[in-house]
């Protein structure tokens, strides 16, 4: 994400389309150039594709050669659709379509459904499981949850490659797949879930598009309709384009060919869905007389990161790395790639919020910092070690900002105060722009100060002051500005879907965090099982596996800080080891031979919690004795579904002392310690700096400075009250 500076926020608009051109390198000029035929960029992570593409239609826009109604872009997730449209705008070329294949596929398909089939399309439904587990049901067959898991992607893989149950048998056996199951049985399943959802009235994901394919292959006014209204085409991240939305681009594009691609074959990370890079590598054998431009400078990374984003790829397999170029890096050189290995996943995650507090103290904005893992799920233990070491996170994707409650009844509210004017009470004409818009947001809950605790409160105070933040950048870069002005900016923000940076350090999943970017980027849960993950069986999965780290790797502009933990909870077997995929790039992990480029550099460091907790053997709860795995019981000490033995009145004091810090210090009150922290607190009443200092959330430094009070605290419940002594 690009930091939320003004200058960033509201940079200016380049003032003719020749000074579009401006920001390009020779290659990439060459792309924004060729605005006609097809064009096809082969290139690697960060060296401008998404640039060249979105200067190659401002360009073409703003030089009066491509009306922007007639341009469609799309690439592959809303956030990467809202970055471009932002950058779209940025340059002058607001009135652009960049969408996902989905959303503009969904957009035709409401449009046209009622010419095409009559009455209301049908509901979609949000997620697959439970409908796929239904069918089983029906079938009579019982699936795990990873089975469940494995045969709903199955479903989707068969759809993606436009198979129908009877076929799926056959064509898995043709593929390279290995079903999870009999695919007989996994091709009645399929034939269930689609006679179910029929009976349901519903539509997957998936049926947007083969429904959309469907109407344009069948409807020919309705086909000559689209195609009258978009002439450009312009896909981003095409290595990952599946067959079925390949068939979609053909169909919008009939026989015409303003195709212009980007991709990068060793960033292909949605294969398992049925994507592949074939669509970009045999570009110029569908399209002979295509334009094929290869950029290898990279902008983004410095050299030391470029060097281990290399040495990866050099060794990888297939026909993605048969392909894959050397890049250079353009940038000073930086700090090399730190790695680290925990002796468990709390200490990782503890660790990484320590060097993430460093960093922001060094002057690296919250925003410019990113976490990533392999699942979501990984992320629940680092939400919780960032609020106790007092780092604000987001985890939510920023794309949908103008479609929170709480921002569209603050828009609301902004414009009757701006066309209420001077008349309205609480618009001072003598005060600045932020403060008006400070005034007029109080009356919807905002203060100066964040609330305490986490949660849906706090999530909208954020929403609040990211407009807050925004109103300041505006009127530093535009002191003339009025509120009506301000209003109209978040009206075609809202319209653009280009939401104000939240600033917070951004969780999330390598498969979300393609096409993106940060200042430092940590990469954990580096552990075999983990990446290459466990149901990666295959070759090609493996190596899909490799590449997705090679996503990861290619996020970080300047520091890049790889981890694992040995064990996965306290006091646990050490019985994990650090990814294959490290081998010969982490120091002291044996030479590779042939590494080329990409040798091993950079120190291994072995990385500590803030303290040890002294626990002997795996975490375990204290109530029946299970084993503990998710971070929150094992802050808790027992299943958080177990029963609680906690002083209730030594909590309300807690927190009651908590509020009062956290106004003090000016901080949400989960900086100071989180509800599960002073949950433990309150069950375990500890009696000694050292009990105290066992309960996980409370490292050394909120010992030190909390220490004593919360000891105080507890003293006073234990050693009976006052009205004892009455
Ligand atoms: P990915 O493969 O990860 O999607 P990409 O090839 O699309 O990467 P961009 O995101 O377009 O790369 O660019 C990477 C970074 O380099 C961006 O911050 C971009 O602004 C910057 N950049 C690209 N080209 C230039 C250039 N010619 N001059 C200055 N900065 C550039
Ligand atoms: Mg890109």
């Amino acid at each position: 994400m690009t930091a939320a500076t003004h200058s960033t926020l509201f940079p200016q608009v380049p003032e003719t389309a020749d000074a579009v051109l401006d920001g390009l390198d020779p290659e990439q000029r060459e792309v924004a150039l060729a605005l006609n035929g097809p064009v096809c960029v082969l290139a690697g992570a960060g060296t401008g594709k998404t640039r060249a593409i979105t200067h190659r239609i401002a360009y073409g826009v703003r030089a009066g050669i491509l009306q922007p109604a007639s341009v469609l872009a799309v690439t592959f997730t809303n956030r990467a659709a809202g970055e471009m449209r932002g950058r779209l705008r940025q340059l002058g070329a607001g009135g652009v379509q960049a969408r996902t294949f989905h959303s503009a596929a969904l957009r035709q398909l409401q449009f046209f459904w009622p010419k095409a089939v009559g009455g209301e399309l049908p509901r979609l439904l949000e997620r697959k499981v439970q409908l796929v587990a239904d069918a089983a049901a029906r079938c009579r067959i019982r699936l795990d949850r990873n089975e469940l898991r494995d045969v709903t992607g199955e479903i989707e893989w068969a759809k993606v490659t436009q198979t129908v149950p009877a076929d799926y048998p056959a064509a898995v056996a043709k593929s390279v797949r290995e079903a999870p199951r009999d695919p007989a049985e996994i091709g009645q399943i399929y034939a269930m879930y689609e006679q179910l959802k029929r009976d349901r009235s519903v539509i997957d994901f998936e049926d947007v598009l083969l429904l959309t394919v469907g109407i344009l292959q069948d409807r020919h006014d309705i086909a000559d309709q689209i195609r009258r209204q978009y002439q450009h085409f312009v896909v981003d991240e095409y290595q990952d384009v599946s067959p079925l939305q390949q068939r979609l681009l053909d169909l919008w594009l009939g026989d015409r060919d303003n195709l212009c691609v980007v991709g990068d074959a060793s960033q292909t990370i949605y294969s398992f869905t049925g994507a592949t890079p074939d669509h970009l590598l045999n570009f110029r054998t569908r399209h002979p007389g295509a334009t094929v431009v290869k950029l290898v400078r990279d902008y983004r990374s410095t050299p030391q990161v470029v060097h281990l984003a290399n040495g990866l790829l050099s060794q990888a397999h297939g026909r993605a790395a048969e392909h894959r170029l050397e890049l250079i890096s353009q940038r000073d050189p930086g700090p090399e790639p730190v790695y680290t290995e925990y002796a468990d996943e709390p200490a990782e995650a503890e660790g990484t919020a320590r060097r993430i507090r460093d960093l922001i103290a060094a002057g690296v904005p919250a925003g410019e910092i990113a976490v990533l893992y392999r699942i979501n799920a990984q992320s629940e233990v680092y939400e919780q070690a960032l609020a106790d070491a007092g780092v604000p996170y987001q985890l939510r994707g920023a794309e949908r900002f103008f479609e929170r409650q709480e921002v569209r009844e603050a828009g609301i509210a902004l414009r009757g105060a701006a066309r209420a004017g001077a008349n309205d009470s609480l618009l001072d004409d003598a005060e600045d722009l932020p403060a008006q818009v400070r005034a007029v947001l109080s009356t919807k809950g905002w203060t100066t100060r964040p609330p305490a605790g986490s949660g849906a409160v706090r999530d909208r105070w954020e929403s609040l002051a990211a407009l807050v933040r925004l109103a300041e950048d505006f009127a530093r870069a535009k002191p003339e500005a009025t509120l009506s002005d301000l209003v109209a900016e978040l009206d075609e923000r809202a319209a653009a879907q280009h939401a104000p940076t939240v600033q917070g350090v951004t969780l999330a999943s390598l498969h979300a965090a393609k096409g993106l970017e940060w200042d430092a980027v940590f990469l954990v849960g580096l552990t075999e099982g983990m990446m290459p993950i466990t149901y990666a069986k295959t070759d090609e999965q493996v190596e899909e596996e490799r590449r997705l780290l090679y996503v990861g790797v290619t996020r970080s502009r300047v520091h890049l800080t790889l981890s694992w933990a040995l064990s996965r909870s306290p006091g646990g077997r050490a019985n994990r080891r650090p990814s294959r995929f490290l081998k010969g790039l982490r120091p002291g992990s044996g030479s590779l031979g042939a590494v080329g480029s990409g040798g091993a550099s950079g120190s291994v460091e072995r990385g500590s919690g803030p303290r040890r907790r002294g626990l002997r053997g795996p975490a375990r709860c204290r109530v029946c004795g299970t084993t503990l795995t998710e971070a929150g019981a094992m802050k808790l000490m027992r299943c958080e579904d177990c029963p609680s033995d906690m002083d209730e009145g030594l909590y309300e004091r807690l927190r009651d002392w908590r509020s009062e810090q956290a106004r003090e210090l000016g901080q949400p009150a989960y900086c100071v310690f989180t509800d599960k922290t002073l949950m433990a607190i309150a069950e375990r009443v500890p009696a000694t700096d050292g009990e105290l200092a066992s309960i996980s959330g409370v490292g050394v430094r909120k010992l030190d400075r909390f220490g004593a009070e919360v000891l105080a605290i507890c003293a006073g419940e234990e050693g009976g009250t006052d009205e004892d002594e009455v």
